[in-house]
């Protein structure tokens, strides 16, 4: 089989780990798969990209340089602990020496500068990925397996320059890839691709959004091909609820993209929703394949599953600490531009919006955030809105948990709505507020945080999601 593998920033955190991924690789290359390997930064890295490149843009030129000593240590720490033979390490070594040169040189010039772009951060944040898949490529090659690494630029994935966020030109990213891999491959070399980065048209490096080695992934899979993305995590694969809050929580064997796509918006942060569109597009399949245990089948993501009878809901999922909004005024009535002046607002704010539900008096519009910004959202809320008359009052509530119950196999099957709100009923869980998308493939709802574990257990009893 043709398969992408992703490795996500946990798995590649350090030496032993990245030896470990090494053998998973071994043990499939050996098996005579055809693969190519998507890796992310190592675990944190990113991250620290990101707030030393607002450092760096505020003029700290000594941070910069104690961040590139610990980022170059970082990583030739690894590699010293994960490569054996001599030369592929020294050649290893060198490429990290060079490339956190190249990012001193940035940051410096950032902070001589004093101004951070996004088109400069998107440049530093990339980093991680530049630093990783060489890392891995020696550790690859100290096991005898011929690699080779690319940036997602140097693979040929090409965006719009929407920097932090950018958007694939597929047709061009195809051709590219499929120009670039498919010699690599076919003389017997594992291409290994930093994840989550890639460049414009005239090579301006760009980065896919946070999150975004998964994407790259369903990218490179569409380009060549694959007959499927494999992305290992540390769990068994998806789950019917968070095994951390009920027992009995049982793996997924198989689960459609819109279901996976419901499950990543609510809580359960297996697959980035862009890596599953894009692969629900292009008709791949996705595997969620287990670390610890590489032999599993693993949870198998595709376009359609046959809804089994009597089998209509997949999963619940919950996020916790969420705070609810409620811009109320009896003048709102009928006012469709207050609705969208109320989601500009958050836009601005960069706040995630999670659920939006409005009663059909439009009297008031509740919206759930998550809790870090309620304060945030509130202020600026009252601030642009308060003054129009339309709006009486913004309010704003802690402590509350959003359940998600999902399945397409709800879609068009009456009574399921009934049988939530009835267990939740019979376990006294008093219900705030409700949302169901039209494709009816998820219901949410938002109950007291204290509530959650409870109603959590109770659905997934409720619809012996456990045996
Ligand atoms: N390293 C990037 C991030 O942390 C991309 C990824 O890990 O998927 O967002
Ligand atoms: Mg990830």
């Amino acid at each position: 089989m043709k398969i992408v593998m992703k490795f996500g920033g946990a798995s590649v955190a350090d030496g032993d780990k990245l030896r470990k991924v090494g053998t998973i690789v071994r043990k499939f290359h050996k098996e005579g798969h055809q693969l190519a390997v998507v890796t992310s930064a190592m675990y944190g890295v990113t991250d620290s990209l990101g707030d030393m490149a607002v450092h760096a843009g505020r003029g700290s030129k000594e941070r910069v340089q104690n961040f590139i000593d610990s980022t170059l240590n970082a990583h030739r720490k690894a590699a010293e602990s994960a490569i054996m033979d001599e030369a592929v390490l020294a050649s290893t070594i060198k490429v990290i020496e060079t490339r956190c040169e190249e990012l001193r040189n940035i940051l410096m010039g950032v902070a001589h500068i004093g101004e951070l772009t996004p088109r400069s951060k998107d440049f530093v944040l990339g980093y991680g990925e530049k630093l990783s898949a060489p890392l891995l490529t020696g550790v690859l090659e100290d096991m005898s397996i011929k690699a080779k690494a690319f940036t997602g630029g140097e693979a040929g994935i090409v965006t719009d320059n929407r920097f932090g966020e950018a958007t694939p030109l597929m047709n061009v990213t195809t051709l590219q890839v499929r120009q670039t891999l498919e010699p690599v491959m076919e003389e017997g070399t594992m291409p290994v691709v930093g994840g989550f980065v890639a460049a414009t048209q005239d090579g301006v490096q760009t980065t896919l959004g946070r999150g975004g080695s998964d994407y790259t992934a369903s990218i490179i899979g569409a380009a060549l091909k694959a007959d499927e993305v494999w992305v290992w995590k540390d769990v068994d694969g998806l789950m019917t609820a968070n095994p951390k809050i009920v027992k009995s929580a049982k793996m997924i064997d198989t689960i459609s993209f819109a279901e996976a796509m419901e499950l990543a918006h609510f809580g359960a942060e297996v697959i980035h929703p862009k890596a599953l569109e894009c692969a629900s597009r292009y008709g791949l399949t996705f595997r969620v394949k287990s670390l610890k245990a590489p032999d599993a089948s693993g949870s198998i993501i595709v376009g359609e599953v046959k809804v089994k009878h009597g089998d209509v809901v997949k999963a619940i999922t919950n996020i916790n600490d969420v705070s609810l909004i409620t811009v109320s005024g009896a003048s709102m009535v009928g006012t469709p531009r207050l609705a969208a002046k109320v989601l500009q607002v958050l836009t601005d704010e960069e706040i995630d919006v999670l659920m939006i539900s409005q009663s059909s008096s439009e009297e008031s519009i509740t919206l759930a955030i998550p809790k870090s910004a309620g304060s945030k959202a509130q202020n600026a809320l009252e601030l642009s809105l308060l003054g129009s008359k339309q709006v009486r009052e913004v309010s704003m509530e802690d402590g509350l948990s959003i359940i998600a119950v999902v399945g397409a196999g709800m879609r068009g099957t009456p009574g399921v709505a009934a049988r939530v709100f009835g267990t939740m009923a019979a376990n006294k869980v008093n219900i705030r507020a409700i949302a169901q998308g039209s494709s009816e493939l998820n219901i949410s709802f938002i109950i007291r945080k204290e509530d959650a574990k409870k109603a959590v257990e109770a659905l997934h009893d409720d619809f012996k999601l456990g045996v």
